[in-house]
């Protein structure tokens, strides 16, 4: 590999698979998210193997009582820690017959004691935005494998996460999809054997539309992705091509590989999960059915293709599978997020920041769809690339740049 952005891989190239000792106990963050509950799929799928030592969630206290209800019946919880992000939703989980009997203290405090907790083999990060950062920040400093859905962790604090998990021999095993994929081709590899890594990205709801058309885009027809069932947030992500432009950054940090290296390739069918290309002109790729229950029990696992019952792929059937390139007129995120990873540091965590703003206010139909990319360029304009030194210097940045992008929305939007 070359370019002058190379980075030590935070990924252990060379060491996995890591295979896991059953039964595995978890901590599931984000369980009422879409991650976190197809997380708990698998565990009632297999109670003898997977155990829940805790759960969190934001504010979905009937939900995460639902959740505690079925895997108490499953044998697979026995009282598992409980922690609830808002204040308001903790007080009604203190009365909540399955939920107030291990409940851990309220806001971040709690979701961090559970990322940190002794009894535990494997933390699953499903928590959406920035406030996945710490939680992995302290399950790294345990020592801990982290099967890692959050990728806004590694984009805000990647050098943070690689520094934690160096130093305590936490293992990060990705869940992303993308990231999975390109995890089990380079498996028993060397980084020297690397050239490059192709990520593949369906081209969301609004693939083929004129800007004309998207520059009307309703919250629901964003919200339509062709391949995947996900949270709200990722999914407009995948409209804009942000989500991809994230996951540039996320292989970054993960496989250490410069910026110009990475390509990404459309792929409507979401057949093809990721490619990486070796120096000898072999391409390495991995197949299947769109289920992200693959990718979680692969990195639960410690990496290994563990019995999973799911759909297989019909390659007759398929007939063919096809491919474009990005069109990054029509998509100008994906090369705002390339070209914020490149300059790096402190410009990935304004990136990220001045996205989860617009994007919640696209959410709350108070901008419009175009207004997106707009909002992350002039809040990005303000920013001077420089290094992030710890975890608070993330957060104030990540302030700074939540209350820039604010600003921004007014002049923008439709005000607060
Ligand atoms: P989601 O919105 O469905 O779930 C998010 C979870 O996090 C919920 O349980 C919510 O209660 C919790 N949460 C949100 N804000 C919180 C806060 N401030 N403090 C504590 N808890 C909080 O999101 P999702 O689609 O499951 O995505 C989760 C992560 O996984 C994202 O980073 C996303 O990019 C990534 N990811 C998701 C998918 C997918 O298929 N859903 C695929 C690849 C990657
Ligand atoms: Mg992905």
């Amino acid at each position: 590999m070359t370019g002058n952005n190379h980075r030590p891989p935070l990924y252990r190239f060379g060491q996995n698979p890591n295979p896991t000792a059953w039964p595995s106990r978890l901590v599931i963050l984000g369980a009422t998210g879409s991650i976190g509950t197809q997380t708990v799929d698998l565990v009632l799928r297999d109670p003898e193997r997977l155990q829940v030592e805790a759960l969190t969630a934001w504010s979905r206290v009937e939900e995460l009582g639902e959740i505690v209800r079925q895997l108490e019946e499953a044998g697979c919880a026995a009282s598992p820690w409980i922690a609830i992000g808002d204040p308001e939703a903790h007080e009604r989980a203190r009365l909540h017959p399955l939920l107030g009997r291990r409940l851990l203290p309220p806001g971040d405090a709690g979701v961090l004691e559970s990322a940190g907790l002794d009894s535990v083999d494997c933390v699953v990060n499903g928590l959406v935005g920035a406030a996945g950062l710490a939680p992995t920040l302290a399950a790294a400093g345990r020592g801990r494998r982290i099967a890692l859905a959050n990728k806004e962790a590694l984009v805000m604090g990647g050098d943070l996460v690689r520094e934690a998990a160096t130093a305590h021999g936490a293992e990060i095993i990705p869940v992303d999809s993308e990231h999975s994929a390109l995890a089990q081709c380079l498996t028993g590899r060397q980084p020297e054997e690397l050239e490059r890594l192709i990520l593949t990205a369906s081209g969301g709801p609004l693939r083929t539309w004129t800007t004309e058309r998207m520059n009307r885009a309703t919250r629901a027809e964003v919200l339509a992705h062709p391949t995947w069932e996900m949270g709200p947030k990722i999914s407009v992500d995948s409209a804009t091509l942000m989500n991809k432009g994230l996951e540039i950054i996320e292989a970054h940090v993960l496989f250490g590989v410069p910026y110009a290296e990475i390509d990404v390739v459309v792929h409507p069918g979401s057949i093809i999960h990721s490619l990486a290309l070796f120096q000898d002109g072999a391409m390495m790729a991995q197949l299947g059915q769109p289920d992200m229950r693959v990718p979680l029990l692969y990195a639960i696992s410690g990496e290994r293709h563990e019995p999973l019952k799911t759909e297989r792929l019909d390659l007759a059937g398929l007939g063919a599978l096809h491919f474009e390139a990005p069109d990054d007129e029509r998509f100008p995120c994906l090369n705002l997020a390339r070209q914020a990873g490149e300059e790096g540091g402190v410009m990935t965590v304004g990136l990220n920041a001045a996205n989860e703003v617009a994007v919640e206010a696209f959410l709350k139909d108070r901008i419009s769809y175009p207004d997106i990319h707009t909002i992350i360029a002039s809040t990005l304009d303000g920013l001077e690339p420089a290094a992030v030194t710890d975890l608070d210097h993330a957060l104030s940045i990540d302030t700074w740049a939540r209350q820039k992008a604010a600003q921004c929305l007014t002049v923008q939007g439709r005000g607060a």
